[in-house]
């Protein structure tokens, strides 16, 4: 495999996993903010939607706003969003198609039954016809990240 890779920081998978496990059966959904492929802090959004909290993937302008600011609070960027799957493959759908920006990086988290399963990254194609796979690396200092997907 030689997607594009993202790295994710110490605590940063977990604070995934746990946001995921938190907000099951509904989706969570929050922000990716780091510096230059390195996701150092996650900003959870609010899991409501006018289409309803199983819906949440949607990221309005105003979950936008905050992402950035607080990105811009952390002196990083905002490299992307993650959301969870409850009970459905980590694998983006034609919903998550549509409403993926270029340049960012998609992480989904796969919950089944409420425990946080695979986790994986894509990112759109130049073109938008389609998402990319990139390569995850977990925090390589903690053997939680591979733990965390065989076990919990
Ligand atoms: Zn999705």
């Amino acid at each position: 495999m030689s997607g594009r890779p993202l790295r994710l920081g110490p605590g940063v998978a977990e604070a995934i996993r746990a946001h995921g496990a938190e907000a099951f059966p509904h989706e969570c959904c929050g922000g990716l903010v780091g510096r230059e492929g390195l996701v150092l802090a996650t900003v959870p959004l609010p899991n409501t939607t006018e289409e309803g909290p199983r819906r949440r993937f949607l990221v309005r302008p105003s979950d936008y706003r905050v992402a950035e600011r607080r990105a811009g609070d952390l002196e990083g960027d905002l490299l992307g969003f993650y959301h969870s799957h409850p009970d459905h493959p980590a694998r983006p759908s034609q919903y998550d198609l549509d409403h993926a920006w270029p340049t960012f990086a998609y992480v989904i988290v796969s919950v089944m039954a409420g425990a946080p399963a695979d986790m994986t990254v894509w990112f759109l194609k130049d073109d938008r016809s389609n998402f990319e796979e990139g390569e995850l690396h977990g925090d390589t200092n903690s053997d939680s990240y591979s733990a965390a997907a065989v076990h919990r």
